[in-house]
């Protein structure tokens, strides 16, 4: 038993805990949970509790299906929204498989994997995700019209808005559990809010984002209404995104800056975003992986749709925030693609495979473009050597089957995987016959 096990042990105790729930991430970044009781604690944390993963998206095939999940007394807390009394603690686990070993199928191991691999050069890798999302209020049935909990816009204040109250709870909440918050302000969508999660090493953010999905889902049903993450719930409203920043540091020192340099950025932060940009199209199956992603991407409202970067352009796929003079450790670059729906263990991972290849091969970054891309014509566009994301999951899967960086990133379980659940999610979508249709053709055609 180490330090860590003995802590948990004694909270548990101290705190008359009565369930500890132990917390995983499916391949498609659905967290799973299963509570065992406090006399099981000790055993869980020597061998591991036991179950099917057969029965997990993902996790294994059917002729292999014990797995193990060992749970990281690191991130013990204490569930609030179970009450004091008797209450119940989660843990994050790891996944293994029956001999001891990592499971390939674990995406918290794909993400440790990668970090180690950083790490070995030298890197830690810090990530600090803007997640947005909307709430609606309670619906019966997925047919039901959509209705946002307000009209309000970016940075509304809404006088006795119901959205302060909710994100203040919310707020309250994932700090309670350890999880600091930087910003938060209504979004420009109605109903739509974003949260921003203080910088933290990629594994804790993973995991914070895992724990902020659920907290900001059961504070949304205790107010009486629902919170979803996805990416554009409605057609003529801004998606919800998750820009994320990233930094690389060398022990204390952030890898980034360059005091005097273009836009104070280093040699190192100049190949990373070279990386994002050179391999952006491969990794978008895993940064935006579903149908509905793609509808984000390409429906404007400052979500971006071409590959390239500039400093302070929100057109952009990479921006280089604004630096503050003397704040050297504040240098970060911002990747816009991502979505509130990506599982934050694979996309942090391929995302920083991407930075780590264009260190590694030393690739070039072009100019970056100052110019409005979306008001730019497809002929200005190429002639700037600007091409756009995959316009579809279809095209995106297509690009990320001849992923040499994602099959390696992933690991070829992970990645068959993936590319096998996103084919059936193309298939299912594209035999549908939609409303849309049905409104424009029926009575024409
Ligand atoms: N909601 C926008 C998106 O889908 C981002 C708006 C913003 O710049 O924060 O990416
Ligand atoms: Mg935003
Ligand atoms: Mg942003």
């Amino acid at each position: 038993m180490d330090r860590q096990q003995e802590f948990v042990l004694r909270t548990v105790e101290e705190r008359d805990i009565r369930f500890i729930r132990l917390w995983f991430t499916d391949v498609l970044g659905v967290l799973k949970s299963v509570a065992v009781a406090p006399a099981e604690l000790e055993q869980a944390f020597v061998e591991g509790i036991g179950f099917d993963g057969s029965s997990i998206e993902g996790l294994t095939r059917v002729y292999e299906a014990d797995m193990i999940a060992k749970p990281d007394p690191t991130t013990f807390q204490v569930l609030p929204w179970r009450g004091e009394r008797h209450g119940t603690g989660r843990m994050f686990c790891d996944i293994l498989t029956p001999d001891g070993s990592p499971s390939l199928a674990d995406s918290r191991n794909v993400l440790k994997r990668t970090l180690a691999k950083a790490s070995d050069k030298g890197f830690t890798f810090y990530t600090h995700p803007e997640v947005e999302f909307y709430l609606f209020n309670q619906v019966s049935s997925p047919d039901a019209p959509l209705v946002p909990v307000d009209t309000g816009g970016y940075f509304d204040h809404l006088a006795r808005g119901s959205t302060h109250d909710f994100r203040r709870a919310a707020i309250t909440m994932l700090e309670s559990m350890g999880i600091s918050v930087e910003f938060s302000h209504h979004e420009a969508g109605p109903g739509q809010n974003e949260i921003d999660l203080r910088y933290a090493d990629a594994l804790a953010t993973a995991d914070n984002l895992m724990t902020f999905r659920t907290v900001v889902k059961e504070v949304a049903l205790e107010q009486g209404v629902f919170a979803s993450f996805m990416p554009k719930p409605l057609a003529n409203q801004p998606g919800s995104g998750m820009h994320t920043h990233m930094s690389l540091f060398e022990g204390d020192r952030n890898a980034f800056h360059e005091p005097g340099a273009q836009f104070e950025l280093s040699k190192t932060a100049r190949q990373f975003i070279a990386g994002l940009l050179v391999h952006a199209g491969e990794i978008t199956a895993v940064t935006n992986q579903h149908v509905n992603s793609y509808k984000r991407l390409w429906g404007g409202a400052e979500a971006p749709s071409y590959i390239c970067w500039g400093h302070n352009n929100r057109s952009a796929l990479v921006r280089v925030p604004m630096y503050k003079p003397g704040k050297g450790n504040s240098s970060r670059v911002e990747y816009r693609a991502l979505d509130s729906a990506a599982n934050p263990y694979l996309a942090f991972a391929v995302l920083l495979a991407a930075g780590m290849k264009g260190i590694e091969e030393g690739y070039e970054l072009p100019e970056a473009t100052e110019d409005d891309v979306w008001e730019l014509t497809d002929a200005e566009r190429r002639a700037l050597g600007i091409s756009p994301l995959p316009e579809s999951l279809d095209e995106a899967i297509e690009l990320m089957e001849s992923s040499e960086l994602v099959a390696e990133t992933l690991g070829e379980h992970v990645f068959d995987y993936v590319l096998r659940n996103k084919r059936n999610e193309w298939a299912a979508y594209r035999s549908q016959v939609t409303p849309y249709e049905l409104q424009t053709s029926l009575q024409f055609l």
